[in-house]
């Protein structure tokens, strides 16, 4: 049997326990990533996890919003999808997750290839939980099609900045009530290309939807600038953790 590692979920549950927080080198020895998703995970032979897995997989279970750094090809994908999806299989089996909730999950990336090569990720991860329900909305896309699949319900939804605000703003059976995590993948390369404005305006339209303040926020970049910064203080006044680098000032 393998031994396996729980991450406190507070800072004082981890003084007392004293446990080391990064002992984890496989997947499968992470009690809060549930068995379905270690099985996946298995099956497409990912076991053992790369540093910013090993980092940022913690942060995540621990519900703490976070900024993730780390060079391309590290393995950024599957540190907020595992834990996420994880989640999302654990609340699933205690109350029933259907499609018809709508939305748990937003994970906006700068460009179509990027959203379609992350919900490849998703749907190797999600090959054990049929119910979670994944897709795109993205630039391009004829969007009346979009609207019949937002109609029926997506679970875990990759979009591009413009035709997320589109659906937002345009799209009344769009169920998104529950959300919970919101992805900015590539955060800096979405500002760079001149996104601000449509993910100020997204944030705006779901502080005005949702209890925004509690869904967990997630930051992805291969630079944590000013801009990234202030893209997050718009979002939220909670302090943010720092994975894969240390601010600099
Ligand atoms: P990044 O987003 O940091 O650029 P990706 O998430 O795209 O990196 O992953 C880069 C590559 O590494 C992908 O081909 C992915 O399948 C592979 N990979 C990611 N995590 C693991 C792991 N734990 N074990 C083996 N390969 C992995």
């Amino acid at each position: 049997m393998m031994q396996k590692v729980v991450y406190p979920f507070t800072e004082k549950d981890q003084e007392q326990q004293k446990l080391s927080v990064f002992t984890a080198e496989k997947f499968g020895e992470i009690e809060q990533i549930h068995p379905k998703v270690v099985q996946a995970l298995q099956e497409s032979n990912y076991e053992t996890m790369t540093k910013i897995q090993k980092e940022g997989i913690p942060q995540i279970l621990k519900k703490e919003n976070i900024a993730l750094k780390s060079e391309t090809g590290s393995g950024k994908t599957l540190t907020y999808l595992v834990p996420i999806i994880s989640n999302l299989v654990h609340m699933g089996t205690d109350q029933k997750i259907t499609r018809e909730d709508g939305s748990y999950v937003f994970v906006i990336c700068p460009t179509r290839e990027l959203c379609i090569q992350c919900e490849e990720v998703a749907q190797l991860v999600t090959k054990k939980s049929k119910y979670l329900i994944t897709g795109c909305l993205m630039g391009g896309e004829n969007p009346k099609k979009e609207k019949a699949r937002l109609r029926k319900g997506v679970t875990i939804l990759f979009a591009t900045p413009g035709r997320l605000l589109y659906h937002l703003k345009n799209t009344n059976s769009f169920l998104f009530s529950k959300l919970k995590y919101i992805v900015f993948e590539e955060s800096d390369r979405t500002l760079d290309m001149g996104f601000k404005k449509d993910l100020e305006e997204i944030v705006e339209q779901l502080t005005q939807k949702v209890s925004f303040e509690e869904v967990q926020k997630i930051l992805i970049s291969a630079n944590f600038n000013d801009s990234v910064e202030s893209l997050y203080l718009k979002m939220s006044t909670q302090t943010i953790k720092y994975v894969g680098f240390a601010k600099q000032k």
